[in-house]
């Protein structure tokens, strides 16, 4: 059998890797002992031709970003260390950022290993700016929305008015035909004008965030305080794990809690008594998942989506009341916040919702 070659496997390594002795402590003269195949492809320029020869002399470019500091400090304290991101380039090659490492040998040998990462920073780059892009797309999507619904309720108040005029002096001229359109153009206008201040609230929404410490039992108590009245008439019970204290929002937190529980109310079948429970786990994170179930008419798996966009309703407001926003703002609170809001379901015998929280609300 062949005698197995150390310096073989070395370069065949995929990472790239060079030696260096130290031939001068005060000036941090360094002599290239080995390098492997690897060198070329990470940093295109073939380090092997170097070895033998001075570190300085060879990449004198390497002393001017201050790596030999390091590589000094590896051997003469005899420890690891990560160097970090340097951007470096010579010998006709482009800069280019890499992630570089000593380690110690011998008393006086260490070994550099050195990744190129380039390609992995400008994906970063690319990904932070497209993230900046969204995030100013999203606000100037906010700032139309609040604009316009601002400007609209200007000619809308005009029109109520004016059929409040209407309505107060001239009612008993108009026939009957006349009599259902005005309160039809009434209707409409209230309508409209519920769906221009739900718009507004909407963009609005987190707008004046002030953070603070947030006891959710405090919200959740005060929640089933306002609600008394209705839970008493619907026979309803809201059961709750002991929640945690969170740093958050508390009126995007109230608005939160308040619009799921109040949909696991009213989305009930006629006669069946409400039953809302309210849990919470700690997630791997450091943050928390919650859930507020309800043992109500359910959702099909077709909707779970649909749901959460804005004026979007699957029922009327004959059998149940709403402005189709509820979900839609407890979405934007639960993103707001770095978390995600999603609904699991059975037709017939009950909605789930579960968002998770990090522990430090943005
Ligand atoms: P709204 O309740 O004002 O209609 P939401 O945005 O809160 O608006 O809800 C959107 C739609 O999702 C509701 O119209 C309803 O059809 C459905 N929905 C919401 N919560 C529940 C629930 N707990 N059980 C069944 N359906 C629900």
């Amino acid at each position: 059998m062949e005698p197995f070659d150390i310096y073989h496997l070395f370069d065949k390594l995929s990472i790239a890797i060079f030696v260096l002795r130290l031939t001068n402590a005060e000036k941090r003269e360094f002599l290239i002992e080995m390098a492997n195949e690897e060198n070329k492809k990470a940093c295109g320029v073939d380090v092997k031709q170097f070895v033998g020869m001075s570190l300085r002399e060879s990449f004198p470019g390497i002393y001017d970003i201050g790596l030999p500091e390091g590589y000094y400090k590896c051997v003469s304290e005899q420890i690891v260390i990560d160097l970090g991101e340097f951007d470096y380039g010579e010998h006709g090659v482009p800069v280019q950022t890499y992630v570089i490492k000593a380690t110690p040998l011998s008393s006086d040998q260490l070994m550099i290993s050195y990744e190129n990462v380039s390609q992995l920073k400008r994906i970063e780059r690319e990904l932070l700016q497209k993230n900046q892009d969204l995030i100013e797309t999203n606000k100037s999507l906010e700032e139309f929305a609040y604009i316009t619904s601002h400007d609209l309720q200007e000619p809308l108040n005009t029109i109520s008015s004016f059929v409040n005029i209407l309505k107060s002096r001239y009612f008993e001229k108009f026939d009957n035909t006349g009599r259902r359109c005005l309160d039809y153009i009434e209707k409409s206008s209230i309508r409209l004008s519920n769906m221009i201040q739900g718009i507004l609230s909407h963009s609005r929404l987190g707008s004046n965030a002030t953070i603070t410490d947030i006891d959710l039992n405090i919200i959740v108590a005060d929640i089933k305080e306002d609600l008394m009245k209705a839970l008493h008439e619907k026979c309803a019970t809201i059961n709750s794990d002991n929640l945690p204290t969170l740093k958050g929002d508390a009126i995007g937190l109230r608005v939160l809690f308040q619009n799921l529980i109040e949909n696991g109310l009213k989305y009930q079948k006629e006669g069946n008594d409400p039953e809302i429970k309210i849990q919470v786990e700690e997630s791997e994170n450091g943050g928390y998942l919650f859930s507020i179930s309800d043992n109500g008419i359910g959702i099909e798996e077709k909707y779970k989506k649909k749901i959460f966009q804005v004026f979007q309703r699957l029922h009327d407001d004959t059998t149940y009341k709403g402005s189709g926003l509820g979900l839609a703002n407890c979405q934007k609170i639960v993103n707001k916040s770095g978390g995600k809001l999603w609904v699991e379901s059975i037709v017939g015998q009950g909605s789930t919702f579960y968002f998770t929280l990090p522990n430090n609300l943005k």
